[in-house]
């Protein structure tokens, strides 16, 4: 029970890693404020976890005025802000630089980056005037690599990870941990999107599509969310105590070549 009576903040919560984590975190003891845009996946997900003791709310994360409400909310309602995971994000699709519009490259750094720098803002100090506490950014791999093809994706992830620097420098000096997660070609609905989209346009199925990424991973295979979501827990972990300011990929290899 890592982490018994904490509080835990977690976004992106209706679907995939947020959501596994939701439950992970739950089943070692923690209490859960929980936020993404999809109201009916959070309804969903608070059913699923039965007894625990959750707040959720509708969270736009590029909205400053959602996230300052939402951390005032969980401290409302359980009076301390313990751990966050910042991990609500988009991925669009593949394309080159120069076909992508302003409009789509302004909406990913909105979501995932500005996303974070305003969980970020809202967070620290709330954190720091309590003592301490620990938060996880999800980036990605393509926030530590070139990432062809995802130039407006690669970019808002080298902000989480740049955010994530910034802060853990900082915020260090007041207790506050903060590590970016950086997984790649993991299980969830974002992979599935990516691949259905990818199988169309060359005629093939989801695994094939699985299979020929797969091809590219030293471990010559895609990963399981809870390969990821151990990680996340890890660094989120109190007895994680000297790690801060950390970018860690969760890649089957991939970065490593
Ligand atoms: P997912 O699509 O299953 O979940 C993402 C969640 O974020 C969804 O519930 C969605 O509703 C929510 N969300 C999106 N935009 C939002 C917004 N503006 N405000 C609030 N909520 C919003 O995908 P996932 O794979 O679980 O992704 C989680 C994180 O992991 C993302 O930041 C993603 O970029 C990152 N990531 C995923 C992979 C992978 O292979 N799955 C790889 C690298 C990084």
């Amino acid at each position: 029970m890592r982490f018994d009576e904490k509080t835990v903040l977690i976004s992106g919560a209706a679907s995939g890693f947020g959501r596994l984590a939701a439950m992970r975190f739950a089943g070692e003891g923690a209490k859960l404020s929980l936020c993404d845009r999809d109201g009916d996946g959070l309804a969903a997900l608070t059913q699923e976890l039965g007894g625990a003791e959750v707040l959720t709310q509708v969270v736009d994360v590029s909205s400053a005025v959602d996230q300052e409400a939402h951390v005032a909310a969980t401290l409302d309602r359980f009076g301390a802000l313990d751990i966050a995971v910042n991990n609500a994000g988009i991925f669009t699709e593949m394309k080159r630089l120069p076909d992508t519009t302003l409009d789509e490259y302004e909406e990913m750094m909105a979501v995932n980056g500005r996303g974070v720098f305003l969980a970020l803002k809202y967070q620290l100090p709330v954190m720091a005037a309590a003592g301490g506490g620990s938060i996880v950014n999800t980036a990605s791999v393509a926030g530590i690599t070139g990432a062809g093809y995802c130039a407006a994706y690669a970019a808002s992830k080298h902000a989480v990870v740049g955010l994530t620097k910034a802060a853990a420098d900082e915020y260090a000096r007041f207790g506050v941990r903060v590590n970016a997660l950086c997984p790649a070609f993991a299980r969830t609905a974002m992979l599935y999107g990516f691949t259905d989209k990818m199988g169309a346009q060359k005629g093939e199925g989801r695994e094939d599509t699985l299979d020929r990424i797969s091809g590219r991973i030293p471990m010559g295979r895609v990963g399981e969310a809870d390969e990821v979501v151990n990680v996340m827990l890890m660094l989120a972990d109190p007895g994680n105590s000297f790690m801060t300011g950390q970018a860690i990929a969760v890649d089957g290899g991939l970065t490593a070549i």
